[in-house]
Parts: C-alpha cells; sequence; structure tokens
C-alpha cells in the first residue's frame, strides 16, 4: 500500500519536529492531499490509524484538507478548477493542459502537547 510507505515518512518527520521542538505528543496532523496525488484519502486515514500505535502521536487526529485539481489552459491561459476528468478546457475544449494543483501531499500544521 503506497499510503503506508506515505505514512511512515510523515512519522519521521513527525519525530524530527519533536526532537528539535521538543514537545510530547501530537494530538493532531494536518494534511493538504491533492487529488491528482494519487493518494486515497480513506487509504491515508487508515494507514495513519494502524501506523500511530505506539508512537508520539497514538492519540493524533489525522485531518485531511483534499484540494481540487487546478489546471491552465496552454493553448488559451484559461485557469479552472477541474470538475471531471479528463481535464478540458471548458473556453476552447483542448486538453493541452498545465496542472497548477492538486498533485501535492503537504504537512500544513501540527497541533502538540508538552
Ligand atoms: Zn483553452
Amino acid at each position: 500500500m503506497h499510503e503506508l510507505s506515505l505514512i511512515a515518512s510523515l512519522f519521521e518527520i513527525l519525530e524530527t519536529q519533536k526532537e528539535k521542538e521538543g514537545f510530547k505528543k501530537i494530538i493532531a496532523v494536518q494534511l493538504r492531499c491533492g487529488l491528482l496525488s494519487g493518494v486515497v484519502p480513506e487509504c491515508l486515514q487508515t494507514a495513519f490509524e494502524i501506523y500511530k500505535k505506539d508512537t508520539l502521536a497514538s492519540e493524533a487526529r489525522l485531518i485531511l484538507e483534499v484540494v481540487p485539481v487546478k489546471f491552465k489552459c496552454r493553448f488559451c491561459g484559461q485557469i479552472e478548477t477541474a470538475q471531471d476528468f479528463p481535464l478540458i478546457c471548458s473556453q476552447c475544449q483542448r486538453s493541452e493542459v498545465e496542472i497548477l494543483e492538486g498533485t501535492e501531499l503537504t504537512l500544513i500544521s501540527l497541533e502538540v502537547e508538552g
């Protein structure tokens, strides 16, 4: 499962943050997850629940903010949010588009204690 390795690297980041900032416990982790990041939000939640046991985040909640796909038409420059796939410009009906947002998986914030 792809999500499990993502969560594993997330926990490496969390451990590093803990050493840097000296907190004891994580209460909440907020992630931004693009619709095109290849991540299934439910799987990410499940992976998090499995992984967090016996860690600094054992009681933490995972908050996922799902980001829609935003793209720009290479032909007419129109920028829009995808409603459906495939990505097609609503202005000129072409599919040569550049994806601006929606592929990221980013740690936005941590709520910590101690
Ligand atoms: Zn266009």
